[in-house]
């Protein structure tokens, strides 16, 4: 079977999906969009507003930026893979909860197996800390930026894992926009040592 047909099937395990109160208020659940053999994956917190209603993820203001930093890369939104943490908008766009996000947890899992990514972005500290430890994003970056990239080994994944800024928090706050191009050149230059290249 396709990997495309797997997430398809995952998709549609989540859209029947009661295992967490997220579930009560949702318009569409927000699965994931991208290529489905992607080397990256951007992993998010939850569905905002707007993927809430086109359930796709980063489709509103956050998306553009993220879209921008795709394509600073170098790369094009089809070649990657967007998912989320909880794929049910948290209601007035509050961060999961830690049970919602461990009732949830095994859909990412199951996409993550399907894709089998090399390299895993966390962005921001609800993604970071679900899949790397419990720790503020600023320690994270700190130990980042000292010792490279993260492992994430589960199930049958072996990928190198960047932590760096959630693109909503950057709308907040432009001024880190420098911080979280540095952390993305960090994931370009280890692609680069990996593979001769950092493009898809
Ligand atoms: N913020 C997220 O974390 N995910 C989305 O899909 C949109 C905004
Ligand atoms: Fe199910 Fe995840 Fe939606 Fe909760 S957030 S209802 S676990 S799909």
């Amino acid at each position: 079977m396709s990997n495309a047909k797997k997430l398809g099937l995952i998709a549609e395990k989540i859209a029947q999906c009661k295992k967490c109160d997220l579930c009560q208020a949702r318009t569409k659940t927000v699965p994931g969009v991208g290529n489905p053999n992607a080397e990256v994956v951007f992993i998010g917190e939850g569905p905002g507003k707007s993927e809430d209603q086109e359930g796709e993820p980063f489709v509103g203001r956050a998306g553009a930026l993220l879209n921008n930093i795709i394509e600073a890369c170098g790369w094009a939104r089809e070649q990657i893979y967007i998912a989320n943490i909880v794929k049910c908008r948290p209601p007035d766009n509050r961060n999961p909860e830690d049970e919602e996000s461990a009732a949830c947890r095994p859909f990412l899992d199951l996409q993550l197996k399907v894709i089998n990514p090399k390299y895993i972005v966390c962005l921001g500290a609800v993604a970071s800390k679900h899949l790397v430890r419990e720790s503020s994003l600023t320690a994270l970056r700190y130990d980042q930026n000292r010792d490279g990239l993260y492992k994430y080994e589960k199930d049958t994944v072996n990928a190198k894992l960047l932590c760096t800024f959630h693109p909503a928090y950057l709308l907040r706050n432009p001024p880190k926009k420098k911080e979280s191009w540095q952390d993305m050149l960090i994931l370009l230059s280890e692609m680069e040592k990996d593979n001769g290249t950092n493009e898809l």
